[in-house]
Order: C-alpha cells, then structure tokens, then sequence
C-alpha cells in the first residue's frame, strides 16, 4: 500500500510516518505488521505508551467484555463504575503500598494537559510565577508545557514568548566536575542573581526526549532537599519513564524522593488509549470545583485497560525484577556493539529498559535509525540533534527478540559507519 494518502491529505507536520515510511495494520506484543505483511519489532513502544506491548491479551480481553456489556464509555468526571474500580485499584497497588496519599486529578487525556496542571496548581498554592525546570527538558507541546521545555525548535513553534519559568544546567551540564545543584542554590539564595523566588520545580528522572540524560539519584535527593529548604513545590513529570520504565512502577523510586505533584501518563491505560493523571499530596489539593477540567478526562475503556493492567503486572515485583534484569541485558549488548565499533565513538547510558547510545558524530544515529528500519526494527533518535540512538522495547519483549533487536543495531551500525567511510549523504531525521 502507497503512503500517497498521507503526503496528499495529511498536513506536512506529520513526522514519525516519514521516518518509519510503511503502513501498519496489526500488532501484537513487541511486533508491528504492515498491510503488506512484513513484520517489525517494536523498539520504540510508541514512545513507552505500550510498556506491556502492543494489545496485551488480558487488557484486550476486559475491554472486550465491558464493550459488549455496553459499559458506558464516556461520562466527563461523573461517577463511573469503571472509574471507581480504576481509582481503588491504583489506590490499592500503587499509591498505598508506596506509602502514598496522593490524591488523584484527571486532568485531560494527553500528558502536556497533566503538566498544565501541575503549573496552573503550584502557582495557586504559592502564588509565585515562576517554574524552575532543566536544559534538554521536554515537558509537552502546549503553552505552560512548553515554557519549561529545553528544545528550540519546539519552543520557537509556540510563536510567542514563553515566560514565568527559568532554566537551570540538569545534571551533568557542565560536566562531572561541576555539581548543578550547587549552582542553583546559589542562583536562589544570591539576592543579585535575577531568578526570583520560584513557585516549583519540575524534573524528569531520566530526560527521555532530551537525549536519555540520567540524573545521578543522589543528585535528585539534593534537588527534592534545595525545593523543601526554599519552599518550593517538587513536581517530577514521571510521563515517559513512570508505570515501570526504569525497572520500580515510578522512576523516582530508586532515589527515594516524595514529590509533591506527579505527571503520569502515556502507559498509565496499559493499553494505548489515552489517560493522564497529576497526582497531588492532599495538602496542595486547593482547587475550586471545576477550576480544571478536560472534556476527555473521564475516558472509562482506559480506565478499565488501566485497572486490569495494574492487576496483572503489578501485584508483586516480578515485572520490575525483569525489566531490571532485561536493562542490564540490552545495556551489555548495547557495550558491546560500541567496543565492536570505536570508529562510530558511540557511548552507552540509560536506567532499566530505557537504554541508548550517544554518538560524537550527530548524523550517525539517526542512519543507523533508518538502516535498522530497513532491516525491520522501529528504533527512534533522541537529543537536541537527534545524536542518540533510544532503545524502549515493551517490558514484556523476552531475551530472544531483544538478542534479536541487538543484533539489527550491530548490522545497522556497521552499514552506516561503512557509508561514513565512504563520506555518503548523512541522513537526517525528523522527529515527533
Ligand atoms: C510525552 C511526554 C509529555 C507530553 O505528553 P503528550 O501526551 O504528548 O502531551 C510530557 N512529558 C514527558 C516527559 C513526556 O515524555
């Protein structure tokens, strides 16, 4: 089938489709298959939405059932079977044995509409303007998300200027040598620093879409530590690697922080289907009836592929001791295709099944992106050049096809550092 219909009909926004130019059709677990047949495997999880692959059988199977039953679908924030099964078994398998009281917004479906939010509610809480957030920081597209998100590119789209936040060097901006957190204690306490008193700060654990940057976990402590000595509210957007991408169900967990707000979204349905939450400790949960809302906010098929899939891959630790386990798997294979390449000066870094590799030359992943495609793995480039190559295969991928997806990198890497060689055209890639 021709991708003719796209490039006629569709705006030329459209940006995923040109790099993975194929038309797909049916999926199951970690493999997508196009109308021509061809199967592909799935490194990419549609952006970790699909942590528990594509149509897990037993979340497929209680949609199924609540369709047929005429379950109701949608219901604003009215009160909902399936929203009270969801909100008790999130209570009961997360929150609860985390030590958590959180109490749970539905703020709009997509993730930037939990990260809105989030800002709109510090801001409330402490009547201060200002969010500090981080370099290579992504945060959403709209204009609240995107006044704390890092990208240039992204940002100069909002065609106005974005304001009431400040930036502050993430971990390792400058280097080993130079503690960030230090710097930023110092740009609050310094009354000749410019940088007002902010009202939060919001942090990623690990920047996914910045470049797969780690913050080192001490390094986040020292940042929940500064947030709690200045007053200031600590909100950790937990979008991309939260529901178990770094191994715990929230990334934040390793590095025991308490934040004050929590954006989830992205894999929260367990099923693809859109659902955000901005999670809030009850103290700051000061809003009038209504002040938020989101016409989509009572989605109730995700409500019932969330509660299932909370049910099945998160009443004991077995799927964070794999995930865990499988990091260090694609880690090693991932240290081993660098040493087995030193030309493409590529290096290995990421947390869990969040893994990548950063290359010296900016062009090189985003080849080896498109050879692998070719090859049949949908792998995407992150970072503001688009220099690292993201691997984010489903949690549930076994050994074999992550051996296998290993191996599709190590032939793509080896095509494209055989074309540099060659000094051929660099390919550049488009993303989001
Ligand atoms: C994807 C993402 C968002 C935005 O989510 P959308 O659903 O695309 O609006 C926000 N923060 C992080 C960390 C993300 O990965």
């Amino acid at each position: 089938m021709s991708l003719d219909v796209f490039e006629q009909l569709e705006s030329v926004v459209r940006g995923y489709v040109r790099n993975f130019p194929a038309v797909f059709d049916r999926a199951q677990g970690a493999w997508l298959h196009d109308v021509d047949g061809k199967a592909y495997l799935d490194f990419f999880s549609g952006a970790s939405v699909l942590n528990y692959g594509h149509n897990p059988p037993e979340l497929k199977k209680a949609l199924i059932d609540y369709i047929s039953r005429d379950g109701i679908t949608h219901s604003l924030d009215m009160a909902s079977k399936a929203k009270a099964d969801f909100m008790q078994t999130f209570h009961d398998r997360i929150l609860k044995p985390r030590g958590l009281n959180h109490k749970i917004q539905f703020p709009g479906p997509t993730g930037t509409n939990s990260v809105e939010a989030a800002l709109k509610l510090v801001r409330k809480v402490t009547g201060r303007e200002k969010v500090i957030s981080f370099t290579n920081a992504f945060h959403g597209m709209t204009l609240g998300a995107l006044s704390v998100t890092g990208n240039a590119f992204k940002r100069a789209g909002a065609g106005l200027p974005l304001t009431h936040s400040d930036t502050m060097p993430f971990y390792g901006y400058f280097g080993d040598e130079v503690d960030t957190i230090e710097y930023i204690d110092k740009m609050l306490q310094d009354q000749g620093s410019g940088v007002d008193l902010p009202a939060a700060v919001i942090v990623e654990t690990v920047q996914a879409e910045g470049g797969v940057n780690v913050a080192d976990l001490k390094w986040l402590k020292d940042l929940e530590a500064l947030c709690r000595r200045y007053e200031m509210l600590f909100i950790v957007d937990d979008i991309q690697m939260g529901c178990g991408r770094t191994g715990k169900f929230f990334s934040f967990e390793d590095a025991g922080l308490d934040p004050d707000i929590i954006c989830l979204s992205k894999s929260i349905s367990g099923y693809g289907l859109p659902l955000a939450l901005t999670l809030i400790k009850p103290e700051y949960d000061i809003w009038e009836p209504g002040e938020h809302n989101g016409t989509f906010r009572g989605h109730n098929l995700a409500f019932i592929t969330a509660a299932e899939s909370l049910n099945r891959f998160w009443s004991d630790d077995s799927l964070s001791r794999e995930t865990e386990r499988k990091g260090e798997l694609m880690r090693q294979g991932l240290l081993q295709i660098a040493a087995k390449h030193p030309d493409a000066k590529g290096t290995v870094r990421g947390r869990g099944m969040m893994q990548a590799i950063h290359f010296e030359n900016i062009d090189m992943a985003g080849t080896v992106s498109k050879h692998a495609f070719q090859r049949g793995l949908i792998i995407e480039t992150s970072g503001p050049d688009g220099e690292v190559l993201k691997l984010m295969p489903p949690l549930v991928t076994d050994d074999a096809d992550i051996q296998k997806g290993l191996e599709i990198i190590d032939a793509a890497l080896a095509e494209a550092v055989r074309l540099e060689g060659r000094d051929s055209q660099p390919v550049r890639v488009i993303r989001d």
